[in-house]
């Protein structure tokens, strides 16, 4: 494999870029994960590259399929589509880790063979006890080495009491060099670093064997994922080392933060981490895409729009911060109705459909122009797609209650003022019984004329009668609900309003 140039300022030979997301399908996809994949599914594109989805699943006790199909349908709905891997194979397959333990298995007995890995056959309480003692005595590592240096009769003797060994990858006693991307270079120093379990007593791999051994059997030539990975990275090195690996590029983004400097996590902040709920609620995949790379990634201080274009133009590991991004809500939020106000009309009705669908407003024989009446009427207020439910409910239906503020403030809170609203819509309803031809004009003339000749102010009438219309006192333009409710929907509804009143 080509050995990559330093992407800080070098050009990379276009065709050798191949960068990987490797979820554990352990839940569902995070919001960091969704960076992640983002950060290098955009490098790969930059580059003319690769973009790998590998499945870490050698915790076969916490993964599931299920977990798996909610991430690939979150990819896919962010657009994030990737060239091997996941469901779709590819040259270095299978791409499952749970698919790949022979392959493990052969590098660990190389690893034992060439005296770089040991059995520890140290038991759960053993170890505790271990761990204990090192800190007591302030030790950086937990666990001593004590099974590197076992003779033949003690492996014979824990073999016959039936312990079930792990195996341990000996640290190097040299530092080790870690250059990041992002972070910078750093020597970890190898007092710091245990010899880590590489293989579990059940025979299952760890994390930091098999993601080293399939980065470089899958050609990965640079390694992009949250910071919570650095302490990982200088374990994996040494096991690239000690199987005289290729050890790719690293960097590694800052964590997600809420606004009072917490990791964003599923304990603290359940499911507003979860990709998922944004799509179940109307966030479009451009206002996401949009607002995760400015988690961490800025191009100047000012841009905040990027399209996808765009971000695959200009996003470059050299502009990812050093430090956490903070996760708002409100810019999400701001992202989302400025690339729902640029949908047209077709585009937005297209998009709001089944929203009404699933809250069982809409069926098959609703009118598509009246639909597309509907959504221009709502107009820019929407700031999620789900928005369109409590906007347009009473559209489709007039089982709405009245909202009791709206009512004391417009229709009134006294008996007097109720009976004065009663007598306004009355003469509205007949207005509009009469009206001899039911268009915007022609009804706003009627309704002007009627409050104008009697001195009523218009603000008073448009807003009881939009009350007694929809139940709120907010939304679009009085007349286009008027029209498009239509004639004898209007007139069924004035009545009821009436008779409340
Ligand atoms: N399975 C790991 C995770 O989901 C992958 C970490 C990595 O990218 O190496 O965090």
């Amino acid at each position: 494999m080509k050995k990559v140039a330093d992407t800080l300022g070098c050009a990379i030979a276009p065709e050798t870029v191949r960068v990987r997301m490797a979820p554990s399908p352990t839940g569902f996809l995070h919001i960091g994960g969704a960076r992640t994949a983002l950060f290098n599914w955009l490098f790969a594109k930059h580059h003319n590259g690769k973009f790998i989805l590998r499945i870490d699943d050698t915790d076969t006790a916490r993964s599931t399929d299920a977990s798996m199909h909610e991430i690939y349908t979150a990819l896919q709905w962010l657009g994030l589509e990737w060239d091997e891997g996941g469901d779709k194979g590819g040259p270095h397959g299978p791409y499952v880790q749970s698919e790949r333990k022979a392959i493990y298995d052969a590098y660990v007995t190389q690893l034992l063979d060439s005296g770089n890995a040991y059995h520890c056959y140290c038991t759960p309480e053993e170890l505790a006890e271990i761990r204990e003692q090192a800190r007591a005595e302030k030790q950086t590592r937990s666990y001593d080495g004590r099974c590197r240096h076992l003779t033949s009769e003690d492996i014979e003797r824990f073999a016959q009491e039936g312990r079930k060994p792990t195996v341990r990858i000996k640290m190097p006693d040299t530092p080790i060099r870690v250059d990041d991307l992002i972070l910078g270079s750093r020597n970890i120093d190898p007092a710091t670093l245990e010899d880590e379990v590489i293989v579990r007593s059940n025979g299952m791999p760890n994390y930091n064997l098999t993601s080293i051994i399939d980065d470089a059997a899958m050609q990965i030539t640079h390694v992009i994922r949250g910071t919570e990975h650095l302490n990982n990275t200088p374990k994996q090195i040494a096991i690239a080392n000690a199987l005289a690996l290729e050890v790719p590029q690293f960097a590694h983004i800052p964590l997600v933060l809420d606004d009072a400097g917490r990791k964003m996590s599923k304990r603290h902040h359940g499911d507003l981490v979860a990709v998922n709920r944004y799509r179940e609620q109307g966030y479009l995949p451009a206002a996401m895409l949009n607002f995760v790379a400015r988690l961490g990634w800025s191009y100047d201080d000012k841009q905040e729009i990027f399209s996808v274009d765009e971000l695959i133009e200009k996003f470059d590991l050299a502009r990812v911060g050093k430090s956490g991004s903070v996760f708002d809500i409100k810019k999400l939020e701001w992202l989302n109705s400025h690339y729902i106000n640029q949908l047209d009309l077709s585009a937005r009705t297209d998009a709001v459909i089944p929203f009404w669908q699933e809250a069982g407003l809409i069926d098959s024989t609703e009118q598509r122009d009246r639909l597309e009446n509907i959504v221009e009427a709502v107009g820019e207020r929407l700031t999620t797609l789900q928005d369109i439910i409590p906007q347009t409910r009473y559209f489709f239906t007039d089982e709405f209650e009245y909202e009791p503020k709206a009512v004391k403030k417009w229709w009134g809170g006294s008996d007097e003022k109720r009976e004065k609203t009663s007598e306004i819509l009355t003469h509205i309803l007949q207005i509009l019984e009469e009206v001899p031809s039911f268009d915007v004009e022609t009804v706003e003339a009627a309704v002007w004329k009627y409050t104008d000749e009697n001195d009523i102010k218009r603000v008073a009438a448009m807003q009881a009668l939009r009350i007694a219309l929809t139940g709120t006192s907010f939304g679009p333009s009085l007349f286009d609900i008027v029209i498009l409710l239509g004639r004898d929907e209007v007139l069924k509804r004035i009545p009821r309003a009436i008779a409340h009143l």
